[in-house]
């Protein structure tokens, strides 16, 4: 089970939806979250951050380690680990994909009073071309899907 967990960025001007895989790992192993328009004030440190987007995300490796080798993972554990793996990841593909996804529905509501089939595609097409600009964009967790 993943819990959707909302954190907002260090400026305070964005939030971002994130799930962590198992639950294994706590709120407070993303120790900073930074969107574009903060970014610029963190201090890059590739031992404990990793980037996506133009976001960074700061954990806290010590405890990530504890928590997930007591967990029996056998393997060195990394930021991007953290993010690729999904154990403190956005919820979806990027920080607001859940917000996104739930727009392009409402978006698309209208098509409802119509017939089923059009609304079917019309969704359809819609989310391929969204999931598609996310690749294109360089969204990490987009490049799997
Ligand atoms: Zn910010």
């Amino acid at each position: 089970m993943c819990l959707s967990i909302r954190r907002t960025c260090v400026c305070g001007k964005t939030e971002a939806q994130f799930m962590h895989r198992d639950n294994i790992l706590p709120e407070a192993i993303l120790v900073n979250l930074y969107c574009p328009a903060c970014c610029g004030q963190a201090d890059w440190d590739g031992e404990a951050m990793t980037e996506d987007g133009g976001w960074i995300l700061e954990y806290d490796m010590e405890g990530a380690r504890f928590l997930l080798w007591d967990k029996g993972m056998a393997r060195e554990v990394t930021p991007d680990i953290l993010f690729e793996e999904g154990y403190c990841s956005w919820n979806g593909l990027t920080p607001t994909d859940l917000a996104e996804r739930t727009r392009l529905h409402a978006s698309l509501a209208p098509l409802l009073q119509g017939d089923r089939l059009t609304y079917i595609n019309a969704l359809k097409k819609t989310m391929i071309t969204y999931v598609n600009e996310l690749k294109a964009a360089g969204w990490r967790k987009a490049q799997h899907v």
